[in-house]
C-alpha cells in the first residue's frame, strides 16, 4: 500500500466505522458463535504472498463482525461503560501514524510534555488538590497508564519499595525478603480482582476489609485489622480504596481511610476505574473528598470520559515515590536533560518500557468537547440511570439492591438466587440487549449499567420492555 492507496483507503476506513457506529443498533449486542468460530474461516497458515485490501475487507464481516460484542451499541449494559467518540478515534490515528515510543523525553518531546501538562489539565478538571499537579516546579503529577489493573499495581510496588527502605533505615540487619514476608496490603472485599492480583504480583499479603450496608469500608475497621497486624509483627503498608466499586458503585469511606493510612505511614492507593470521571461535575465532586490524604489516585478516562481505550489517568503525590522505586540507567536510554530537574522520562512510572502517544486523545477530546461537554454525557448517563432505577422501582415484582449514585444500577427479582439467575439467562440469550449479574450479599443481582455514548431514553424504555416481557414469561412457567 502506498501513499496514494493510503488515502483512499483511510478516506473508506472511516465511512465503514462511521457506518459501523451508526448502525450498530441493528447488530444483535451479542454474538451468537460457539468457542473455535474463528479458526474454520480463516487459512491455517499466513498468506505467503501479498493479498489484496478488498479481500481483506470483506472478511472483517465475514469473519470478525460474527464474533464482535459489541460494546457500543446502546443495548449494551454490561460491566462498566467502555468510552468512545470520534475525536478519541482521529487522534488515535494520528498516534499510529507518528508511531513514536515516548519512553524518555529526547524519545519524543511532545509526547512526554503533551502528557504531563494533559494530566495537569485534567486533575484542575477534578480539583484534584495542588500536590498531585505536576506544574513547572511540583513534585506530584500524573502519567497515562494503560489500565487501572497496572496503576494500582504500580502503586503497590513504590508503596512495598517505600516500605522496605524505610524499615531497613531502623534495621538495617533485616534482609528485603524477610520484610516483604511481613508486609500486609488492605483492600475492600468489594475491590476489583486487580487489586487482588496487585498483592499477588507484589508477593505481598492481602487482607479483604469486611464492608458496611452500603458496601463501603469504614475507617474503624481498618483502623483494627492494621493494630492486629502490627501486634502480630507483620508490617501494614498500603491501602487500596474504591470510589466506585465494580458490583455495586460503592464509595469507600475515604475521610476516614485517609487519617489511619496517614497516622500508619500507609500508602493509600484510590481506585476510581469507573466514578473517577464523574468527578469534573461539581455535584459529584464531593465523592472525591479525602483524596487529600491519598498518596496516589487513579481512574480510566476510556470508561467514561469519551476516551477510546487505553488511557488510565494516575497522579501520584510525590513522583520521587514512583521514580526512585523502579530507576535503571542502561546507557541506551540516558540523555543530555534528564538531570536537568525540567524533564519527565516516563520510563520510570510504569512497567512496560515503551509507551504510546495517548495524550493526544485527551487533548483532541478536551477540546473537541470542553469540560461543559464533558460534564452534560456524564449527566446525561446519571440521568439515564436514574430513568432505569424509577421503572425497577415501579415494579413491586423487583428491588433495587444498591444505592444508586452514578451509572449503574443494581436490581433483581423478589425471590430466589435461581430464578434472577432464570432471568439472566433469558435476557442474554435473547440477545437484545446484554447484562452482567454481581454478587450483593450472598444475593444474585443484576448489573444494568449505561455503556454507550448513543444510549438514550428509547433504549432504556425498550430494555425494560424487554427485561419485564422475559419476565412475564419466566414467571408463567409453573414450577416459579
Ligand atoms: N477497578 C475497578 C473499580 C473497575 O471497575 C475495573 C474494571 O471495571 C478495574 C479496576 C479494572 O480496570 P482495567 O481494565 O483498566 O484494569
Amino acid at each position: 500500500m502506498d501513499g496514494a492507496e493510503f488515502r483512499r483507503r483511510g478516506k473508506e476506513m472511516v465511512d465503514y466505522v462511521a457506518d459501523y457506529l451508526e448502525k450498530i443498533e441493528q447488530r444483535p449486542v451479542y454474538p451468537d458463535v460457539e468457542p473455535g468460530y474463528l479458526r474454520s474461516l480463516i487459512p491455517t497458515e499466513a498468506p505467503l504472498e501479498a493479498e489484496s485490501y478488498d479481500d481483506i475487507l470483506k472478511d472483517v464481516e465475514r469473519v470478525i463482525m460474527p464474533g464482535v460484542t459489541h460494546w457500543h451499541s446502546p443495548y449494551f449494559f454490561a460491566y462498566y461503560p467502555a468510552a468512545s467518540s470520534y475525536p478519541a478515534m482521529l487522534a488515535d490515528m494520528l498516534c499510529g501514524g507518528i508511531g513514536c515510543i515516548g519512553f524518555t523525553w529526547a524519545a519524543s518531546p511532545a509526547c512526554t510534555e503533551l502528557e504531563t501538562v494533559m494530566l495537569d489539565w485534567l486533575g484542575k478538571m477534578l480539583h484534584l488538590p495542588e500536590q498531585f499537579l505536576a506544574g513547572t516546579h511540583g513534585h506530584g503529577g500524573g502519567v497515562i497508564q494503560a489500565t487501572a489493573s497496572e496503576a494500582t499495581l504500580m502503586s503497590l510496588l513504590a508503596a512495598r519499595c517505600k516500605a522496605v527502605r524505610r524499615v531497613q533505615a531502623s534495621n538495617p540487619e533485616q534482609s528485603e525478603g524477610e520484610i516483604f514476608s511481613k508486609l500486609v496490603a488492605y483492600t475492600s472485599d468489594q475491590a476489583h480482582s486487580s487489586v487482588e492480583r496487585a498483592g499477588l504480583i507484589g508477593g505481598v499479603i492481602m487482607r479483604k476489609i469486611p464492608t458496611d450496608d452500603s458496601y463501603a469500608v469504614k475507617g474503624e475497621i481498618l483502623k483494627n485489622m492494621v493494630k492486629e497486624d502490627k501486634a502480630a509483627g507483620l508490617i501494614p503498608f498500603f491501602f487500596c480504596a474504591t470510589l466506585g466499586t465494580t458490583p455495586s458503585c460503592a464509595f469507600d469511606h475515604i475521610t476516614e481511610l485517609g487519617p489511619v493510612c496517614n497516622e500508619e505511614n500507609m500508602w493509600m492507593h484510590i481506585d476510581a476505574a469507573y466514578a473517577g470521571s464523574a468527578f469534573i461535575c461539581p455535584e459529584f465532586r464531593p465523592l472525591l473528598n479525602g483524596v487529600e490524604f491519598a498518596d496516589s489516585f487513579n481512574f480510566n478516562t476510556h470508561k467514561w470520559l469519551l476516551v477510546n481505550f487505553d488511557c488510565s489517568a494516575m497522579w501520584v503525590k510525590n513522583r520521587a515515590d514512583i521514580v526512585g522505586a523502579f530507576k535503571i540507567e542502561p546507557l541506551y536510554l540516558k540523555h543530555e536533560n534528564q538531570e536537568s530537574g525540567l524533564v519527565t522520562d516516563y520510563r520510570h512510572w510504569q512497567i512496560p518500557l515503551g509507551r504510546r502517544f495517548r495524550s493526544l486523545k485527551l487533548w483532541f477530546v478536551f477540546r473537541m468537547y470542553g469540560l461543559t461537554g464533558l460534564q452534560a454525557h456524564i449527566r446525561k448517563h446519571v440521568g439515564l440511570a436514574k430513568e432505569f432505577e424509577s421503572l425497577v422501582r415501579a415494579d413491586k415484582r423487583f428491588e433495587i439492591c444498591a444505592k444508586v449514585i452514578l451509572g449503574l444500577v443494581c436490581f433483581r427479582l423478589k425471590g430466589s438466587n435461581e430464578l434472577n439467575q432464570n432471568l439472566l439467562k433469558r435476557i442474554n440469550d435473547s440477545k437484545e440487549i446484554h447484562l452482567v449479574p454481581c454478587q450483593l450479599s450472598g444475593r444474585f443481582v443484576l448489573r444494568f449499567a449505561i455503556c454507550a455514548r448513543a444510549t438514550e431514553s428509547q433504549h432504556i424504555q425498550q430494555a425494560w420492555r424487554h427485561i419485564t416481557q422475559l419476565t412475564f414469561e419466566l414467571l408463567q412457567e409453573p414450577d416459579h
